[in-house]
């Protein structure tokens, strides 16, 4: 797009004319961070509020998730996670504070890294934290898929994989936060297909638009879904078509549901949510490591003051949260959503304040 025509479409937006409050959700992390970092948030008219929504996966993880890996490292076995998941909290530790410990946790990039670990060192039992919606679970799909061709005896995954649409279906049901229309994840949409959001706008009468994540997407994706609300028109509109294809990636789904089948998840400040979750089919169970290491975590505790439950629902904005940027700063997190780099209290930290 040229530079001529979107400073045209920042101006449309900056004078946007609401001549009520706007409350639009995006439901992506990354959508969050990037709203602030490229500076569109700057340019939202004077009515117009931007929440955000469960679309941090880290954020969503629960306590229980975190007490249960490091249960299990201390066990012996490795514990092999993307950087984000080193610093959040679990419910009386973290994965970081064990580290420092002697527990052995492994920063990866990927799952095929965690199972190079495993092919290296044959003697330890590597576990890989499989913590993401449906933009990586077919990446972590494909290395159960090889481990199992491999005969890797010693790598596991610790399932934490969650479905965005259930979510935000769970949201809409509860009615508790004001959502006038939604910002969809483009990347989540390029797996699954758009269609998957249709139910917002047919059965809950919400405009949708499917957004990419440069400036361009973000101010053409907010100015399409406010004329939607202006004119009270509850369609999807996928505004990411050069990406987001009709019918989305069928083969990353095959990969995705030969390894992990549907199942209920529990979702921070949301709580079980049906079918939001993935599970190893039971023709993978050897590399389930909830199946594979049989442990007790502690009762998981939530942190008194966090109110990241409230935040991913849309309820409050970070700088609502009486600790932000005083007890809780990226360096000594309270909650998840300071810490990860798709967290809303982060990316309100780092770009907003
Ligand atoms: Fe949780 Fe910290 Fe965000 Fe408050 S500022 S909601 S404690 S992560």
């Amino acid at each position: 797009m040229d530079t001529e025509l979107k400073k045209k479409l920042a101006g449309r937006l900056k004078e946007y004319r609401l001549d009520e409050k706007v409350s639009i959700m995006e439901v992506c992390g990354t959508h969050t961070t990037e709203f602030f970092r490229t500076g569109v948030k700057d340019l939202f008219p004077e009515n117009l509020r931007l929440v955000d929504g469960p679309g941090c996966p880290v954020c969503v993880t629960p306590n229980d998730y975190l007490d249960r890996a490091i249960e299990i490292g201390k066990l012996g076995a490795v514990i092999a996670t993307f950087g984000d998941m080193i610093k959040v909290p679990s419910s009386y530790s973290s994965l970081g504070e064990e580290k420092a410990k002697g527990m052995r946790v492994e920063v990866v990039y990927s799952p095929v890294d965690a199972m190079a670990l495993a092919e290296k060192h044959p003697d330890l039992e590597v576990v890989f934290l499989s913590v993401g919606f449906e933009t990586t679970a077919p990446g972590e799909a494909s290395a159960v898929l090889e481990a199992k061709e491999r005969n890797l005896k010693n790598f596991s995954i610790l399932p934490g994989n969650k479905l965005t649409a259930p979510a935000v279906k769970a949201l809409l049901d509860a009615g508790e936060a004001r959502i006038d229309g939604f910002i969809i994840p483009g990347h989540v949409s390029a797996i699954t297909g758009a269609d998957v959001w249709e139910f917002a706008a047919k059965d809950y009468g919400k405009p949708c638009v499917v957004a990419g994540f440069e400036d361009y997407d973000l101010i053409t994706g907010t100015l399409a879904l406010l004329d939607l609300i202006r004119k009270g028109d509850a369609r999807l509109v996928n505004g990411y078509t050069r990406v987001v294809r009709p019918g989305g990636n069928p083969r990353a789904r095959e990969i995705m549901f030969e390894v992990f089948r549907p199942a209920d998840a529990e979702w921070r400040g949301i709580g079980t949510i049906p079918g939001s979750g993935l599970a190893v089919r039971d023709a993978y169970a050897e590399f389930d490591a909830s199946r594979r290491f049989r442990v007790t975590p502690p009762e998981p505790r939530e942190h008194p003051g966090c109110r990241c439950g409230e935040l991913l629902r849309g309820l409050i904005v970070p700088t609502d949260c009486p600790l932000f940027g005083k007890a809780c700063m990226p360096e000594r997190p309270v909650g998840p959503c300071m810490v990860s780099t798709e967290g809303p209290c982060a990316a309100y930290y780092k770009y907003g304040r």
